[in-house]
């Protein structure tokens, strides 16, 4: 089967490359493993909510139209909103397609499938920043008799034994779920390293808000100067809560989570925990105060002072003078172990060569450097909130942009003008 442009992943940046490209009438399928919105659908846990609002969704051609647009989706509603997305644009999906290997040929790619094999001029990797859980080393040493897991596994606290939850990571996965653990009557120990604090609520109106109107959120890859860095930041201490309340450490501590350092160790079933919980706390207080700094700057300077209400700055973070740097686990006190460090993305089946020796594509803002292959979802791929639904738009509009030159800049191999070759005509 062969067509113009393939996608891999129906989630929401597939799916917005797939509008854009047909809004430039560039012929091109979608494939997708599981179906439309499949990250959302299994590997997310019950009670997760977009910690995004819900009329920060704007995808090409889509929006929120509902009665509630400061209000954070549920999974459900999340799929839903993909799925009629996805319906409303009428993406050429292919579902439960999975893709086992991408190779360059003279004329493009050769993308072989459990359902055939496609021959395209470009592809999107639009396959997901947080396919695989990333759970460091040491994960190895740690007793059997403790149950462990990753996010994409736990669904909710009824999973776990009762007893002690030891959760590894305290940025948006690790604090949401340390909490939902906590009230369910298992104690939970969180091992802190580095973490941004972030209020749901500043002056009145969410963060998000405030980030999306300074246009901090649209801060372009080429204004970064340690780029590294910046897409390897943790996610913002945040949840969509109904009551729009934040979350941080101080607000777990109140209901009983104890804080330890960083995971450094396990040495005969003992976890060590760095020294340094009391600066990661201060760091990132000073963080969110240089951040709504700069906000009240801007909403003076932009007449917003106003509308909202006046400056004021949170509690500092309250850490206990001197922790405990370890922990025994074989006690018994801990029954599970949460890993909520972080995410990465899976490209065993990539077959081109542009991995750098850490396993990351190498791009220029999602161009990859194979000629006709592009990338969408990953952090600050070009622009600040290029992981986020909301921006994948701006992303997709670009880089569909830049597919439509290459087209047009490199002759086409013999086969494209055997239309009947292309499994649906050439839009
Ligand atoms: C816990 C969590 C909470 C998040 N909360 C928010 C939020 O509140 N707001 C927000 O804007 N963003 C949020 N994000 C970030 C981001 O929106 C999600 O990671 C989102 O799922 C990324 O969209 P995507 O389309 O790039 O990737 P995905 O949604 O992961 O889509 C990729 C698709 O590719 C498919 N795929 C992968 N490999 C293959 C293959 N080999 N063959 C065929 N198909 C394949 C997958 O099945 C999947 O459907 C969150 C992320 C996580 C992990």
């Amino acid at each position: 089967m062969r067509t113009t442009a393939l996608i891999v992943g129906a989630g929401h940046a597939g799916l917005a490359m797939s509008r854009c490209l047909t809004e430039r009438s560039i012929h091109h399928v979608v494939l997708e493993r599981g179906e439309v919105a499949n990250s959302w659908k299994t590997e997310r846990w019950d009670s997760l909510r977009l910690l995004t609002p819900n009329w920060q969704s704007r995808l090409p051609g889509y929006g929120y139209a509902g009665a509630d647009p400061h209000g954070y989706r549920t999974m459900p509603e999340t799929i839903a909103f993909l799925e009629c997305y996805a319906q409303v644009i009428s993406a050429p999906v292919h579902t439960h397609t999975v893709v086992t290997s991408v190779r360059r040929t003279d004329g493009g790619y050769a993308v072989a499938t459990n359902r055939g094999d496609w021959q395209s001029r470009v592809v999107v990797l639009a396959s997901g920043a947080c396919n695989i859980p990333s759970i460091p080393a040491l994960a190895e040493s740690v007793p059997r008799a403790i149950a462990s897991f990753t996010p994409a596994q736990y669904r909710n606290p009824a999973q776990l034994e009762q007893g002690g939850v030891l959760v590894v990571g305290a940025s948006a996965t690790g604090v949401q779920i340390a909490e939902e653990i906590q009230r369910s009557g298992r104690p939970v120990t969180l091992a802190v390293g580095e973490h941004i604090r972030m209020p749901r609520l500043y002056r009145g109106r969410d963060i998000q808000w405030w980030m999306d109107a300074a246009g901090i959120l649209d801060q372009g890859y080429q204004e970064i100067e340690d780029l590294a860095r910046a897409r390897n930041v943790p996610s913002l201490q945040l949840a969509g809560y109904p009551d729009h309340r934040s979350i941080d450490l101080n607000s777990l501590t109140a209901i009983g989570v104890k804080l330890v350092g960083r995971l450094a160790g396990i040495r005969d079933g003992k976890a060590q925990f760095s020294g340094s919980l009391a600066n990661q706390a201060a760091l990132s207080d000073l963080k969110m105060n240089r951040l709504l700094d700069a906000i009240d700057a801007w909403a003076n300077a932009n007449g917003v002072d106003d509308e909202v209400q006046p400056p004021h700055r949170f509690e500092p973070t309250r850490v206990e003078a001197s922790p405990p740097l370890s922990l025994d686990l074989n006690r018994g006190e801990i029954r599970s172990l949460l890993w909520a460090t972080g995410y990465r993305p899976d490209y065993s089946w990539l077959h081109v060569p542009v991995l750098d020796r850490k396993g990351r594509i190498r791009h220029d803002g999602g161009v990859v450097d194979s000629p006709g292959m592009y990338l969408m979802g990953l952090q600050f791929m070009r622009r600040r909130k290029s992981a986020l639904i909301d921006g994948a738009g701006d992303d997709a509009r670009e880089l569909s942009a830049h597919v439509a030159g290459c087209l047009r800049s490199t002759p086409p191999p013999a086969y494209v003008n055997r239309s009947k070759d292309y499994e649906v005509g050439q839009a």
